[in-house]
């Protein structure tokens, strides 16, 4: 198949992130990933799924935290004839989810053995370096694409640099030493994982796989390997790209190293779906990874979930810890509003809000904000000017200024935003 050359978009003289680099679009249960289409958050359970019950609990939670699909592992016939459970459970809740199974080895057996679980997944993600090996790997890629086909689902082909293609990677080392100017071996391993990619996506179409149905990811753990491999992928393909940085850690870790790689890529215009990969932090919600993934995609201009505060880090001028009590409350309580405002208040996720700690920028960034709160800081009198677009409104005093402003914004986002009656 012949990749047509993709250029890399000009960047926009304003503010705002590049244009979405055109790509085929992909319907993946209903929602539309690629082809100019708003990049989508997923994320992936850490359940055994054939754990139902859980499963079930943990999709759900997901799904109420944002995620638009969740994939699950599907490694075992118990893990296939859950699937379909697990579905008909959620959408008896009301949690209409695409699932996705993540397939591994045997997913050949696994979707031909298990019919009603083929049917009942949204998409089916393989891995070429773990489709098989020697000569049966192709027989089991083309029984995976062939249910693909019979079921009407895209797929993911998505390689990641744990599992790469060994025989592929050999083949290319080998033709690496033939070269008159060799190239690094870093080089080779990140042209043995587009590769592989765009090969497996070259052979699903030769077997039947429409195009529009492919979804191509290449996974690294590290962020400038993971930039250069996508700028690479994207620069010579147009399918729709799943991006995300695997195995990207715990905690602020894992967090920055998959903001740093996914801001750069996304803001080239690279990429129609994300993932963050965190580790969970113990007793740690799942959903996480879902917050990250939205307040990346909103930090960066890309899309909005959920009004977001700025607050400033305090300093020396501030000798309490209110105005940090005051900015998460608020963030929480946006937050926990959201699902019903999403229905009853379109657009409320656009809300910007603002907790300041004194009067150096307390006043000004609080006016950029559509409403925004000046706390008094050390020496200051105990009142807080509260800006409502860029004017100030009123003046909150006492015991009860977080409550006041949470009524506030409230007021603000019936009056601005409430779903007009008809
Ligand atoms: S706004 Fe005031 S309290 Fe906040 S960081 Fe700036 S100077 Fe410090």
């Amino acid at each position: 198949m012949q990749h047509d050359a993709i250029t890399r978009p000009t960047p926009p003289a304003s503010a705002a992130p590049w244009p979405r680099r055109p790509t085929r679009q992909v319907m993946i249960g209903g929602v539309a990933v690629g082809g100019g289409a708003p990049v989508v958050v997923q994320s992936m359970t850490n359940t055994d799924t054939a754990d139902v019950t859980g499963s079930v609990r943990q999709v759900a939670e997901l799904w109420r935290a944002g995620s638009e699909m969740v994939r699950l592992t599907v490694n075992t016939p118990e893990a296939a004839a859950a699937i379909p459970r697990i579905r008909e459970k959620l959408l008896m809740m009301g949690v209409d989810v695409p699932l996705i199974g993540d397939f591994h080895y045997n997913g050949h057996q696994l979707l031909a053995g298990e019919p009603a679980c083929a049917e009942a997944l949204a998409k089916y993600r393989i891995n070429p370096g773990n489709v098989g090996f020697g000569k049966k790997k192709d027989t089991q890629f083309a029984s995976i694409i062939e249910k693909a086909i019979e079921y009407g689902k895209p797929v993911r082909i998505g390689a990641n640099w744990g599992s790469l293609d060994q025989a592929l990677a050999a083949r290319l080392m080998d033709e690496n030493h033939a070269r008159a100017e060799p190239w690094d071996a870093g080089r080779v391993l990140r042209e043995a994982l587009i590769l592989s990619a765009l090969e497996s996506a070259d052979r699903a179409v030769e077997l039947g796989l429409p195009a529009e149905r492919i979804v191509l990811s290449c996974k690294v753990s590290g962020v400038q390997e993971l930039i250069a491999v996508y700028r690479d992928l994207a620069a010579r393909s147009d399918f729709a790209l799943h991006l995300g940085l695997t195995e990207a850690g715990i905690g602020s870790k894992g967090i920055v190293a998959s903001a740093a790689a996914l801001s750069v890529l996304l803001q080239e215009g690279i990429g129609d779906t994300i993932r963050i990969s965190l580790t969970p932090e113990p007793g740690q919600s799942r959903t996480a990874e879902v917050v990250v993934a939205q307040e990346l995609l909103q930090t960066t201009g890309q899309r909005a979930f959920t009004p977001m505060v700025t607050a400033c880090p305090g300093c020396g001028r501030t000798t309490s810890t209110f105005f940090q009590e005051l900015a998460k409350t608020v963030q929480e309580h946006v937050r926990a509003k959201m699902p019903e405002w999403r229905i009853s208040h379109p657009g409320a996720e656009n809300l910007s809000l603002a907790v300041m700690g004194c009067v150096v920028n307390g006043p000004g960034e609080s006016r950029h904000a559509d409403i925004g709160i000046s706390l008094p800081g050390t020496g200051e009198a105990p009142s807080a000017p509260v800006f409502i677009d860029g004017e100030k409104k009123v003046t909150l005093k006492g015991e009860n200024i977080a409550t006041e402003f949470v009524a506030l914004i409230d007021e603000y986002v019936e009056s601005r935003y409430a779903r007009k009656a008809g």
